[in-house]
């Protein structure tokens, strides 16, 4: 009798499940001499998923589908190829011309939309050519790597909830308590995040000079009451204390935010905030009722392009189906 394995065409293919990221609390320093700022964040990965699945190839290529997908670049600058190419370079594949990769990106999480979208496919990315090559990698050789690729990548790896400095790249993990649920409405167009650092750079000093000196704007600090109430477990106390340096300025390039945010509260949201650079609003809810409650209050306020329900904290990049070939 002859034994039949049927092609499905997944034979030598891998692919990694990878969260998008809520900010609860962003507190921005001032403008560095670099161009940078100090940061301090409170990162919380929430469970809306990009999937990224990777195959041998004799050249590196990157095709996207999904929300968003045509506003991604499909060449070297897509983060996901970055982080491919990286990975290949640093474990000596590139140099023996064994480092290409097919890459395809099913995207659920909206582009330039403060989510960190393009950190989460580079995260992904990472994981699954580390099993697809087995190079045998531990996550903190992939960390050293991915903060390379991007600041929030290393907490794309991470998932859970966790306190970013510098730059946002070095993590240490929060300690929290319980599951929070999450609506998040998505804006009609994305907002680039240099754009948002600027204008909130403008509004500081804008407000220095007309309060006569330009106040110095403080070192960024963690906040230890939302820190306890995240031990705490409670979202009616964690919601109050969720804060972002940056809403200002994502407000006053889109306006139309504030209605967003007023709406939610207006429905019940225990918290109400713009995500990261924006222009994604997070409404935080007492209970999974609550939040459907809320999701369809929002949508029919008209006040964004879509909203979906989540629920965090969610795990990091991991892969979820390996047909990884025998090395
Ligand atoms: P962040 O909050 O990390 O600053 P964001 O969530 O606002 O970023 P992203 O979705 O990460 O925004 O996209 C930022 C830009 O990165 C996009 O405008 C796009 O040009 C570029 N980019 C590169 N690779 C990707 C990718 N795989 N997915 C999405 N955007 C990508």
């Amino acid at each position: 009798m002859t034994h039949v394995t049927q092609d499905d065409g997944l034979a030598g293919t891998v692919t990694a499940r990878v969260p998008a990221k809520v900010n609860l609390q962003l507190s921005v320093g001032p403008l560095r001499d670099d161009g940078y700022h100090d940061l301090v964040t409170v990162f919380h990965a929430v469970s809306l998923f990009d999937e990224v699945t990777v195959r041998m190839a004799d050249r590196t290529s990157v095709v996207v589908s999904g929300e968003g997908g045509p506003a991604v670049p499909l060449g070297p600058a897509n983060l996901a190829v970055r982080a491919a190419v990286a990975l290949a370079r640093a474990t000596g594949r590139r140099s023996k011309g064994a480092g290409g990769v097919r890459i395809e990106i099913r995207k659920r999480i909206p582009v330039a939309a403060g989510l960190a979208g393009g950190s989460a496919d580079a995260a992904a990315a990472l994981v699954a050519c580390n099993e697809l090559w087995h190079a045998g990698l531990n996550n903190s050789e992939l960390t050293h790597i991915g903060a390379q690729i991007g600041s929030d990548v290393p907490f794309a790896l991470t998932g859970g909830t966790a306190v970013g400095i510098g730059r946002g790249e070095r993590l240490t993990r929060a300690l929290v308590s319980g599951s929070y649920q999450w609506v998040l409405a998505f804006g009609a167009t994305g907002l680039a995040t240099p754009d948002v650092f600027a204008a909130c750079d403008r509004l500081r000093a804008a407000r220095g000079a007309r309060d006569g000196e330009a106040p110095a704007v403080p070192a960024p600090k963690l906040s230890t009451e939302l820190m306890a109430a995240l031990r705490s477990g409670d979202p009616a106390a964690v919601g109050p204390l969720l804060t972002n340096d940056l809403q200002p300025a994502a407000l006053s390039l889109q306006p139309l935010l504030r209605r967003a945010l007023s709406a939610g509260k207006e429905h019940g949201a225990l918290g109400a905030i713009v995500s990261g650079s924006g222009p994604t609003c997070a409404f935080l809810a007492a209970d999974p009722d609550a939040a459907r409650d809320l999701a369809v209050a929002i949508t029919g306020a008209g006040v964004c392009r879509a909203v979906v329900q989540v629920s965090g904290p969610a795990p990091g990049a991991c892969v979820v189906e390996s047909r990884a070939l025998h090395p």
